[in-house]
């Protein structure tokens, strides 16, 4: 007897999203890149037990064409690439069409959008991939996403998910890591009804820091610039005599996505090696801009990682650019351990 089966769309779309969507952080971040894409200058985020129970997003973005906005939950449905060039040159944050195809098929979203040449807006309801209700909708400007009983479909997924603190707290660093390099646009955030996080939206990278982190960070601050052929590379790094003693105040940009980088740390360890306390580290801003085609974003799900076409490259420009600035600073000296 024949055992292999053709699994049908509902459990495809389910596996699929299991890549996109690992906790409420991952479509926070998911829904804000797309209010991004739409060019919005106020994104308006609410959250309720750790985004388990509620995540919602408002944009003043462009907004989703009528036409379009029950689409938009399809696999592989995107307007921001067409060809396979486009994949290799990506300027936008998605381009996969992937996101919320992925969050509604585990989650019940409400949609409320008005196309910026539209005269009305629309709301659509979907609920674990299906869509439930296409109606009118008076609304104002931009995009209203909210998403809902993440995984309620999924026992064994929300079982994973760690406690709605922890949770809340990945879902804030989220929103801190990507406030800082989208400093034009003003963030704010509430979580369970109580205000936590307000970006003025000015423009300044300084500004956007001060609010997240602090004044005394923003005191602190000593910036560091340096461009090459294809590659620019700048920043702050903060005096360290305010250091961590961890790797969490390392926050890595390149062309304004945050990612993780095992080469971008081991490159921030080296430069620090002889300012810095033996298990110490230090806090570190660091925006890389680099022609698009030197980069792969297609190596991870949540394109948390990227690939650089010439590691040695970046990794000798950062750690000079970074040197150098330490170096003109006049630091504190490292402290001997017997001092
Ligand atoms: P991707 O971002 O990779 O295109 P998504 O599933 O995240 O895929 O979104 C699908 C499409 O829905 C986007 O390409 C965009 O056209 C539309 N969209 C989603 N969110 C918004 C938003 N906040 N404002 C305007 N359009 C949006
Ligand atoms: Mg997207």
């Amino acid at each position: 007897m024949r055992e292999l089966n053709r699994l049908s769309e509902e459990i495809t779309h389910i596996l699929a999203a299991g890549e996109v969507v690992e906790r409420p952080a991952s479509c926070l971040k998911e829904v804000i890149e797309n209010s991004i894409d739409a060019g919005a200058s106020l994104i308006d985020i609410k959250l309720e037990k750790g985004g388990i129970k509620k995540i919602e997003v408002y944009d003043n973005g462009k907004g989703i064409h009528s036409d379009d906005i029950e689409y938009v939950f399809e696999r592989h449905t995107t307007s921001k690439i067409k060809s396979v060039d486009d994949i290799f040159k990506i300027t936008t944050m998605g381009f996969r069409g992937e996101a919320l195809c992925a969050i509604s098929s585990v989650s019940k979203v409400t949609l409320i959008s008005r196309h910026y040449e539209q005269e009305q807006g629309c709301k659509v309801e979907v609920e674990g991939g299906k869509v439930l209700s296409k109606t009118i909708y008076p609304f104002e400007k931009g995009t209203k996403i909210t998403i809902e009983d993440l995984f309620y479909n999924t026992p064994a997924r929300l079982k994973f998910l760690k406690s709605p603190s922890t949770e809340q707290k990945y879902c804030i660093e989220v929103v801190e890591k990507i406030s800082i390099c989208y400093p034009e646009i003003s963030f704010r955030m509430q979580v369970d009804n109580k205000r936590q996080l307000f970006t003025p939206g000015d423009s300044k990278v300084e500004s956007a820091i001060a609010s997240v982190f602090g004044s005394e960070i923003l005191k602190n601050l000593i910036d560091f610039s340096h461009q090459e052929k294809g590659l620019k590379v700048w920043g702050f790094f903060v005096n360290p005599v305010l250091s961590k003693s961890t790797r969490s105040g390392y926050h890595f940009y390149v062309n304004r996505r945050f990612i993780r980088s095992k080469l971008l740390s081991t490159c921030i360890d080296e430069a620090f090696k002889n300012s810095i306390l033996t298990g110490r580290f230090p806090i570190v801003f660091l925006f890389i801009e680099i022609n698009p085609v030197d980069i792969d974003v297609n190596v991870h799900p949540a394109k948390l990682e990227i690939k650089f076409r010439d590691e040695r490259y970046v990794y000798n420009t950062v750690y000079k650019t970074v040197s150098s600035a330490l170096q003109s600073e006049k630091m504190i000296p490292k402290p001997t351990l017997d001092s």
